[in-house]
């Protein structure tokens, strides 16, 4: 069973969705850096501002900051029995940062998954995500939406559409995601760790697909 796990995907690929079904079924911790940094940063102070700025013009937040932030986001976790990480790496210097900090752990990566959808879709997937600021859950008012009218099932929360949701900062993602992380699909297939998974599909089936993937 691998249970090392590196999701990789544009925006609205589904990594976040399927990244916490498959930590509560295996047990391992998710870790998002797009949401470690909104919860960082959603505050007023004046580095949450220049943050915001970066997340919400839909551009990668530099190199350096990322990787010191990942860093102290990963020390807080015991990542022996498994990870499943969604947002990171996103170039390839922070994919090198991030197999030199397993490796420096004497932690293993078993596999990426490549969660791969047609780009007409990933418009239509963003545009209709909605997501639980208190605890997480992600949804989609046309494809999996509430049971409760914008209220989160998990913890009743109003759901909230994220800044860099909106249509057009969305472009701007797929154009960053296209230059500085679809490099990474190269980077791990030279390492033999790469696995693709057709994306397009219910929760449910494309679930399917990666579990057979992990167990495989
Ligand atoms: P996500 O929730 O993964 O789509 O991330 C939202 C935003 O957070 C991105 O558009 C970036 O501005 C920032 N971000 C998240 N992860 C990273 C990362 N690994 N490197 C740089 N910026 C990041």
């Amino acid at each position: 069973m691998k249970t090392h796990i590196i999701l990789l995907g544009p925006p609205g690929a589904g990594k976040g969705t399927q990244g916490q079904l498959i930590g509560e079924k295996l047990n391992i911790p998710f870790i998002s850096s797009g949401d470690a940094l909104r919860e960082e940063f959603g505050g007023n102070t004046e580095i949450a501002e220049k943050f915001k700025k970066y997340i919400n013009a839909g551009l990668l937040v530099p190199d350096d900051v990322v990787e010191e932030f990942i860093e102290t986001l990963l020390d807080k976790y015991n990542l022996e029995k498994g990870f499943i990480f969604d947002g990171f790496p996103r170039t390839v210097h922070q994919a090198g940062f991030i197999m030199d900090y397993l490796k420096a752990k004497n932690i293993p990566l078993d596999v990426v998954l490549y969660l791969s959808i047609p780009d007409e879709e990933v418009v239509k997937r963003i545009s209709g995500r909605r997501i639980c600021p208190k605890c997480g859950a992600v949804y989609n008012i046309y494809f999996n939406p509430p049971k409760n009218d914008n209220l989160c099932d998990k913890c009743g929360a109003k759901l909230v559409q994220r800044d860099d949701d909106k249509e057009n900062v969305v472009e701007k993602r797929i154009k960053v995601y296209e230059k500085e992380t679809a490099p990474l699909i190269e980077f791990f297939k030279e390492k033999q760790l790469l696995k693709e998974i057709d994306a397009v599909g219910s929760v449910e089936s494309v679930q399917y697909r990666i579990q057979e993937v992990l167990n495989g």
